[in-house]
């Protein structure tokens, strides 16, 4: 296909080259990475150009919305995997633990119980990573950086979820980098091998610190319409 900047098929096309020289020049492997093409606000017509270019994972920050639109567009494309990128209320873990594949929210202890009560009572394993505020914002979700390898324990130990990695989301008048690198740092820390950083804005820097997970919307989709 062309590398075309008019539609999301072609600018999809463009984001997996830009992936694959950021991991090149970063020594990595491209296949080492994976893009999760971020879906939040795009209806089904918007989301099937995207699927029909190839792409099968996705990601969307809320439980209802998704509910609205992936039940009916994996009847037609059922090898999609989905990603559940934003905060998640234990009413919605019963919902979320249907609908998705991985969670990359869990960020506190009533949340990682409710998730592994879903999943048994599902008989269903999602996988899972931890959020960690690693700018330390009052309103942002995510666990205390200090905290957060006492909590992957735990989530393991008590919780028996199956932690993959970490995830954050950087501040955003901060250098990213430095977000990234704290990451990193934790999920060694914890030996964890994923690690979900790098937004359209940022995902070719993410890759230089490491991330297994960019999770890219705007850059594929275009600009987003809130209204
Ligand atoms: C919306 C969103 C993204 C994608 O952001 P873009 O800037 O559009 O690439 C990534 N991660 C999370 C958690 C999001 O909510």
């Amino acid at each position: 296909m062309d590398a075309n900047m008019d539609n999301a098929g072609g600018r999809l096309q463009i984001v997996k080259e830009a992936i694959g020289k950021a991991a090149e020049t970063a020594g990595r492997d491209p296949h080492d990475i994976t893009l999760i093409a971020v879906s939040k606000t795009r209806d089904f017509e918007e989301i099937r150009s995207v699927l029909e270019a190839g792409q099968k994972i996705f990601g969307e920050n809320r439980v209802q919305e998704a509910q609205t639109k992936w039940p009916a567009i994996r009847e037609d494309f059922p090898d999609t995997e989905l990603h559940l990128i934003g905060p998640l209320q234990s009413n919605k873990a019963r919902d979320a633990v249907t609908l998705f594949d991985w969670i990359h929210t869990i960020d506190r202890e009533k949340i990682a119980s409710a998730v592994a009560r879903e999943m048994e009572s599902q008989n269903k394993i999602l996988r899972c990573l931890v959020q960690v505020n690693t700018g330390m914002e009052p309103q942002k979700a995510g666990i205390d950086p200090t905290k957060a390898a006492e909590f992957v324990e735990k989530c393991r130990s008590e919780f028996n979820l199956d932690i993959q990695g970490l995830m954050c989301i950087p501040p955003i008048e901060e250098e990213a980098a430095l977000h990234f690198a704290l990451l990193k740092k934790i999920a060694e820390k914890c030996n964890l091998p994923v690690l979900s950083m790098g937004m359209s804005a940022d995902y070719e820097k993410a890759i230089a610190y490491g991330a297994t997970h960019v999770r890219v919307g705007t850059a594929i989709f275009g600009p987003r319409d809130y209204s």
